[in-house]
């Protein structure tokens, strides 16, 4: 097989390789050592769509949110401008014809899934018509070579691949298409395409990425997954020794064995083997079950975590053996419901400080019944960070903000991107607040990690810099003064 050949010859060439394991199927493999950051491999999209079913619409060419323009033709592409639609027209020609013929009230079916079969039928046909060039890595045999897990899936889940082919049809028309393919290639997506992310890991789109498809999954992996624009770029994160196999995280990592697995069960099919994952039920793994996910000791100044007590009275801290009671808890956890319940998922910006408030009494609630480092109590606090930062509270912003970072500290491995991000949030909120020497500190700490995960070439990290060097200027300034 040419590809096969080339492909081999394509990953000689960076030092990889492809092996078949017997459980994961095709996996990737490094030929030499690779250092912590180190791009091991990166790879265009073979195709990619933006998320365009929020209020928020985006450039179809560069994901872009300002200054759009719906297409005239199609009425459901937007872009930013002559260049993005120039670049993007080849294939958008094609998909424009067919959106065009499709009845109005039809195109509001029209999702970013459904546009991305789209525009994977079009180029197929156009590789296969010698007007777009067939290369190594943006070829439609690496899309064939996904797997699908049709066998496994249940009778509702192939009904809606089956109705979302029949739209596909519809639109495209074409004179040889078969259905069965279209249905298990929306099955391929769903285990095998990646969402976009900005360099603040905010989802933009979808894209499918063949070749990046091959790595395997890892609840502690040894390389990450960013996207400079729409190339998906993989770094090692750490010293990655020749003849290892290259593993990413497909979910979030922060969450116990249960978590992991069942989150991985759903969305991809299949049960995780990685080293974190084979330690479930160990004393070590109990524990750290209990601390992400489980409550606090009732003395406020212990940190041991706690199990249920064998004579079903309550929870034991496993430092100081004081008994929470089951009674305790219970009204505890009903008192956060009731506030929950008056949470707004997204409140709009007149409610924003009611939110507030609502987040903030509900935080206090959580921190009294979940242990410090639990999951539930991390992400209220995000979302009231996220608030506090909207409204411009800077003050109370930087307060979460430092109660986050230890939290991010102990969840994610050390050169995690989340952590240096939430330290440049910090980094920034200091300097705003003139607490310079901190936000040199924390600005660098930010620059260290991320600079393992995003490189230092793009305008993000160019930026972040930038930033560190005005604020060392400053802090210089002030100590001399
Ligand atoms: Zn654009
Ligand atoms: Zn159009
Ligand atoms: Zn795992
Ligand atoms: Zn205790």
């Amino acid at each position: 097989m040419a590809l096969m050949a080339d492909l081999q010859r394509f990953l000689r060439d960076r030092s990889l390789s492809v092996c078949n394991l017997p459980q994961k199927g095709r996996s990737l493999f490094t030929g030499r050592d690779f250092v912590p950051g180190e791009v091991i491999t990166s790879q265009e999209p073979y195709v990619c769509v933006p998320n365009n079913s929020s209020p928020e619409s985006r450039c179809d060419g560069c994901f872009k949110t300002n200054n759009l323009k719906k297409c005239s033709g199609c009425q459901v592409v937007w872009y930013c401008g002559s260049s993005c639609q120039k670049s993007e027209w080849k294939l958008h020609r094609h998909e424009c014809k067919a959106l065009s013929t499709l009845e109005k009230e039809k195109r509001k079916f029209v999702t970013p899934t459904i546009r991305m079969m789209l525009k994977l039928y079009i180029k197929r046909n156009l590789q296969n018509e010698k007007v777009i060039p067939i290369t190594t890595t943006d070829d439609y045999s690496l899309v064939e070579a996904l797997v699908s897990h049709m066998s496994e899936l249940d009778e509702k889940q192939l009904m809606l691949y089956a109705q979302m082919a029949n739209l596909v049809n519809l639109i495209l028309q074409l004179p040889s298409i078969d259905l069965k393919e279209i249905a298990e290639n929306f099955s391929k997506f769903s285990c095998n395409a990646h969402s976009i992310c900005d360099s603040e890991l905010r989802p933009q789109g979808i894209g499918l990425y063949p070749f990046v498809s091959i790595i395997n999954h890892s609840c502690a992996p040894n390389a990450i997954l960013v996207f400079e624009e729409q190339m998906a770029v993989v770094r090692a994160m750490g010293h990655i020794p020749k003849d290892s196999e290259v593993t990413i995280s497909y979910i979030e990592t922060a969450g116990s064995t249960l978590t992991r697995q069942k989150s991985l069960k759903e969305q991809y099919l299949f049960h995780c083997e990685c080293t974190r994952c084979s330690n479930i039920g160990t004393p070590h793994d109990i524990e750290e079950s209990a601390i992400l996910e489980g409550y606090r000791c009732a003395n406020e100044n212990c940190t041991g975590f706690l199990l249920r007590d064998p004579d079903e009275r309550g929870f034991v801290c496993q430092k100081c053996t004081l008994l929470r009671s089951k009674e305790e808890v219970k009204k505890l956890a009903g008192d956060v419901k009731k506030v929950s319940e008056n949470a707004p998922a997204s409140p709009s910006a007149e409610n924003k400080q009611d939110a507030i408030s609502v987040y903030k009494a509900m935080e206090k609630l959580q921190a009294r019944l979940f242990h410090s480092f639990s999951i539930t109590l991390m992400r209220t606090r995000e979302k009231l960070l996220k608030m506090l930062m909207e409204v411009e509270n800077w003050r109370e912003a930087l307060n979460y903000c430092r109660l986050i970072v230890p939290v991010y500290l102990r969840v994610y491995p050390a050169t995690h991107p989340l952590i240096g991000l939430q330290l440049y949030t910090q980094g920034k909120l200091e300097w705003l607040l003139e607490e310079t020497e901190d936000a040199v500190s924390s600005l660098t700490k930010a620059f260290d990690i991320l600079r393992i995960s995003h490189g230092t070439s793009t305008c993000f990290m160019k930026e972040l810099s930038a930033k560190l060097d005005e604020a060392r200027a400053e802090a210089c300034f002030k100590r001399a003064n």
